[in-house]
């Protein structure tokens, strides 16, 4: 029994029924409308940095006075933030940081690996674009600032390639001449459409017999020997001999029904879908210095980024979308706004960045994985492989350790 069809849960039950096991997938939605329906598509190979890493933390102070900045924190939800941002300091230490790093890193590296078995199996090549991501900056200061980042790469063997002046518009003519230097990351490459990717991927699952149903699980039974049934809301009630429970910021509500907290924030985040942005692009940008990413995907360009912590029930302000759709007219200044849409989702977000993938330290047929923060997508085929491991009681090919769930 798997629990979310997100892309996290998706990708888990179909994996799993692949290798024999007969698996259902709940969800209280239509598959693929949680986090997993607007995202920037990327798959951000060369993003799994720990967000407590001092070069974010150290400029807070300054983002939370701007209305405008990465990272907002709405007020009414500060003091319900304490214990998290606590965890998130302590994940901050020099020698934690090299510890998730290196977890990161080990997930990321088997990104592609994982991605092409299960585009190739279910025949969805064609969804993953062919090039990769232009990391920009308008002078020698802003590449200064990112230049850590870099060299974490390099140590790690992640490709790159720096390019200065005209050479950045030969590959991508629509930015502007403002962008002084740019890196190009060829292996973080996208998504054409990460909704329908969800999609076809339940398709693909339910040709291989497996079951969708549609329900909102509100508790658990238990028995001697572990979880035996869930309750849905409608009253309805579905027995379980194991259960993976991939809700995506929505997990922590039901481990804690199990006994088992998990510190998982929502960490919101926004973008635009321009279906005629009078721009064509064949890469995605990142900025960092204005914290946006444009990507060319579902017909036409997204616009999206930030983040804002206000919990998973209040409203959204699209304000926040707007200013990203600003901020990439800077560097694509012949983009147009028209036939676009504006989309909140909940992103998914331990303290300590690296998601949880494994079984319940409480409950003996309990597995869990979540967290995985913003890059949900991108290890989507790599969770799915793991924990299918796991569930069958093959032997992963990484250590998972770092990604326990009792690691707090
Ligand atoms: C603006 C933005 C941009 C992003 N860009 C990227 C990107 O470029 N690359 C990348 O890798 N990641 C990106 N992410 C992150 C990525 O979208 C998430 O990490 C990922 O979608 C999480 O997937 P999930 O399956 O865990 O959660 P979800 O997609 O949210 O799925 C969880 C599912 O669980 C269901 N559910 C919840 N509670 C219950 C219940 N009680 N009973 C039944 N069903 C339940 C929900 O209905 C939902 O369908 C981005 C996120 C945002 C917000």
């Amino acid at each position: 029994m798997a629990v979310g069809a997100g892309i996290i849960g998706t990708t888990i039950a179909y994996t799993l029924q692949r290798r024999g096991e007969t698996v259902v997938l709940i969800d209280r939605n239509q598959p693929g409308r949680g986090a997993s329906f607007g995202n920037m598509a990327s798959i951000a190979v060369t993003e799994f940095m720990p967000a407590s890493r001092p070069g974010v933390w150290k400029q807070m102070p300054k983002w939370l006075l701007d209305p405008e900045g990465p990272v907002r924190i709405r007020p009414a939800y500060m003091l319900r933030l304490v214990p998290w941002f606590l965890r998130f300091l302590a994940a901050s230490r020099p020698s934690k940081l090299r510890e998730l790093e290196a977890a990161g890193a080990a997930l990321c590296g088997r990104v592609h690996e994982d991605l092409a078995a299960l585009l190739s199996e279910t025949g969805l090549q064609h969804m993953l674009s062919a090039e990769g991501c232009l990391s920009l900056y308008a002078d020698e200061a802003e590449f200064r600032a990112d230049c850590k980042h870099i060299k974490i790469l390099e140590r790690f063997g992640f490709r790159h390639q720096v390019l200065r002046g005209d050479a950045i518009r030969d590959l991508e003519p629509a930015l502007a001449n403002k962008i002084g230097k740019a890196v190009l990351f060829p292996d973080n490459r996208s998504i054409s459409n990460p909704y329908k990717l969800v999609v076809a991927l339940v398709e693909a699952f339910q040709a291989l017999a497996g079951t969708v149903v549609r329900g909102d699980v509100v508790a658990f039974e238990q028995s001697e020997t572990g979880i035996s049934a869930l309750r849905l809301k409608d009253g309805r009630r579905l027995e379980a001999d194991r259960v993976v429970l991939a809700a995506g910021a929505y997990t922590a509500g039901l481990s804690a029904k199990l006994g088992e907290p998990i510190p998982l924030v929502t960490e919101r985040g926004y973008s635009t879908q321009i279906m005629a942005p009078g721009i064509s692009m064949r890469h995605s940008i990142i900025w960092p210095a204005r914290a946006f990413m444009v990507t060319p995907t579902a017909g036409g360009i997204r616009v999206g980024g930030t983040v804002e912590m206000a919990g998973l029930d209040a409203p959204p302000d699209y304000r926040r979308a707007k200013v990203l759709v600003k901020r990439a007219k800077e560097a694509l200044p012949d983009l147009t706004v028209d036939e676009a849409s504006e989309w909140m989702g909940h992103r998914p977000a331990l303290p300590d960045t690296v998601p949880v993938m494994g079984p319940s330290a409480k409950h003996r047929n309990v597995f869990y994985a979540t967290g995985h923060g913003h890059l949900g997508l991108t290890y989507a085929a790599t969770t799915g492989r793991l924990m299918a491991d796991l569930i069958t009681g093959a032997k992963p090919p990484i250590d998972m350790n770092p990604y326990r769930v009792d690691r707090f």
